[in-house]
């Protein structure tokens, strides 16, 4: 961490600035137990008043996942920013470093206050809730395909053109203070002559939760549809989701949700929903009373 820090000593005119380092993983292996000591340090750092704002360094694969987790979970309006890089630190043209001081730059600066875990990278500054990794290998890769990125940061300055308009932080209902372990949620993918085999396989093997990354609108075959109304009857709550990329998932729409006890995702995509539906299974199985969470986050 320091390594990183010494590359960019011009972040030391913006900040006094100290790292350390929770996890040294390829974020393809974070977990949500690493993802429950982050989300304790953070809040921990977050109380101190000789803290004004964090910057979490991570890998692009799942960054997206990490920010939305602590999105609802960290309990303050100081700047939480996290950052990654595209290219290699031995590439010709690497962008780490840029997108780090950007990322600096934004959690030092007053107008992060109070928006929720952002995203820095390329020079944009984006909603945790809506960015996604949509290039495996482009600079240009971390945006917000449906709704459009917060801001800019140019010359060292964030710009803001929106604001998150979902719950988040300190008006966020969930708390892991304590929690050990999250509830296991498992993610089913929607294709050409699905069957339900890999959900009830996910649930035989201890999910309490299925996210269907539906067709469409979260559109199902009768096969499938059959197999997820069978195990919410014996008490999982199916959340529909979607396999395209932007757009709401409207209640009773082909699938009619109040009949079958199922809970749309509205905009989140299939990874958010699974993040969202493990806090929510904390405090509820309740498919009505996650529908409404899934309306608010
Ligand atoms: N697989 C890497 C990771 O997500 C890619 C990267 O470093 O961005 O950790």
């Amino acid at each position: 961490m320091d390594n990183l820090i010494q590359e960019i000593p011009e972040v030391h005119e913006i900040a006094h600035i100290s790292g350390e380092q929770l996890a040294q993983i390829d974020s393809c292996d974070m977990t949500c137990e690493i993802w429950l000591q982050l989300a304790a340090r953070v809040n921990e750092l977050l109380m101190s008043n000789k803290v004004d704002g964090i910057v979490i360094t991570h890998g692009t694969d799942t960054l997206e996942e990490t920010a939305y987790f602590l999105n609802l979970v960290t309990k303050s309006q100081k700047p939480v920013v996290l950052v990654g890089a595209m290219r290699p630190v031995t590439a010709m043209s690497a962008d780490g470093p840029m997108n780090l001081y950007n990322a600096v730059t934004l959690a030092a600066n007053d107008k992060a206050i109070g928006k929720g875990v952002l995203v820095a990278l390329n020079d944009t500054v984006n909603c945790s809730r809506e960015v996604t990794k949509t290039n495996t290998m482009l600079q240009d890769s971390f945006q917000a395909p449906d709704l459009g990125y917060l801001g800019y940061i140019q010359g060292g300055i964030p710009y803001f053109y929106r604001l998150p308009a979902r719950r988040h932080t300190i008006c966020s209902e969930f708390i892991t203070k304590g929690v050990t372990e999250l509830p296991k949620v498992e993610i089913i993918y929607g294709y050409v002559d699905s069957s339900s085999i890999m959900a009830e396989v996910a649930v035989k093997t201890g999910a309490r939760g299925i996210v269907y990354a539906g067709l469409g609108n979260g559109n199902m075959s009768q096969s499938i549809k059959e197999g997820l109304i069978n195990l919410e009857k014996q008490g999982i709550v199916i959340v529909r989701s979607s396999r395209v990329s932007s757009g709401i998932v409207t209640r009773n729409g082909a699938v009619n949700d109040d009949k079958h006890h199922f809970v749309v995702s509205d905009t989140l995509s299939p990874q958010k929903s699974r993040i969202l539906l493990m806090l929510a299974l904390l405090t509820t199985n309740d498919p009505v009373e996650i529908q409404r969470i899934f309306w608010e986050y």
